[in-house]
């Protein structure tokens, strides 16, 4: 359970998203550079008092994942493009994490449409007493309902203080054993169903390329210049996950990138790589955060 300051934070958190979602659909278009829109939104989160949880999240496409832009990127949104901005805040550690699919081309629409509305169903079931395996069956039931599919490999999750990922998850699909795990008051999750086609594999692979990094253990750093980064991503990111570019404050860039080959190596920090649907096929995605209360939920990142 959470205290009531702890209740603030996520509050506090969960308002700023709030009032930067509705920017996003003004912020996507066609040419756009995805650095700008990365770093766009991150200093209108420390605007608003905030701080990013996690890098800006850009996927396009069949991109489901874990794209931010690299230092120097030179990446532009395509034209007829299906576009998720996911992106999260963090007050005192307390995070709030939400995404939004915009679409460049109306035959994305369904996609989108469906990814919102099974969110929004597994909202209405979501409450105290209720297993994750059911959520997941009413995401799976409404998006087979449009004639798509759910990506079964990517999972909602429950939030504690500085971690996103905190051990439930909160499955697309029915079939994902999870051994009848229940939701309890009390406890925050991100709900966030990912959709497809229906002729897609319907599930993420790695891709070759990782720009989003988290702390994992302080020692082993072999160079002084990656002991130095290792610090200064220990001070200022804690365990969250960041961003190579966001090492541009505190070092020149060749000397941040090999830091980060130094520090993956020696096991000190992880890599999350870009996640892209097995198939090539186009993903949509829709996030919010909730607050489990004794008979339902709040949501913390709006409507
Ligand atoms: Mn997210
Ligand atoms: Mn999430």
């Amino acid at each position: 359970m959470f205290d009531s300051q702890a209740l603030d934070s996520f509050k506090k958190s969960g308002d700023i998203v709030a009032r930067l979602r509705k920017e996003v659909p003004g912020i996507v278009k066609y040419g756009k550079p995805a650095l700008q829109i990365c770093e766009g939104l991150e200093q209108r989160i420390r605007d608003f008092g905030g701080k990013p949880a996690f890098p800006v999240n850009v996927g396009i496409n069949d991109v489901a994942a874990h794209y931010t832009s690299p230092p120097g990127d030179t990446l532009t949104i395509p034209a007829a493009s299906l576009v998720k901005v996911d992106f999260g805040v963090h007050v005192d550690g307390y995070v709030t994490d939400t995404s939004v699919t915009i679409c460049l081309d109306p035959r994305f629409e369904p996609l989108a449409q469906a990814a919102d509305e099974a969110l929004q169903n597994a909202i209405r079931a979501f409450k105290p007493g209720v297993k994750l395996s059911e959520i997941g069956r009413v995401v799976q039931t409404t998006i087979t309902r449009f004639g798509l599919r759910p990506i079964s490999n990517l999972t909602g999750h429950k939030i504690e203080r500085y971690n996103i990922h905190a051990g439930k998850s909160v499955p697309s699909v029915s079939a994902v054993g999870m051994n009848g795990t229940k939701i309890e008051e009390g406890e925050v999750f991100a709900i966030e169903p990912f959709v497809t086609l229906a002729k897609a594999q319907g599930a993420v692979t790695n891709g070759s390329s990782a720009y989003i990094y988290r702390f994992v253990r302080p020692k082993g750093a072999t160079s002084e210049d990656s002991k130095k980064v290792l610090a200064f991503i220990q001070t200022n990111f804690s365990t969250l996950p960041f961003a190579s570019r966001w090492l541009e404050k505190g070092f020149p860039r060749e000397v941040g990138k090999r830091a980060l080959q130094d520090l993956i190596r020696n096991k000190c920090i992880s890599a999350y790589p870009v996640l892209i649907e097995a198939s090539n096929n186009p993903v949509a995605q829709s996030e919010h955060t909730v607050l489990v209360n004794h008979d339902s939920c709040t949501i913390l990142t709006g409507q």
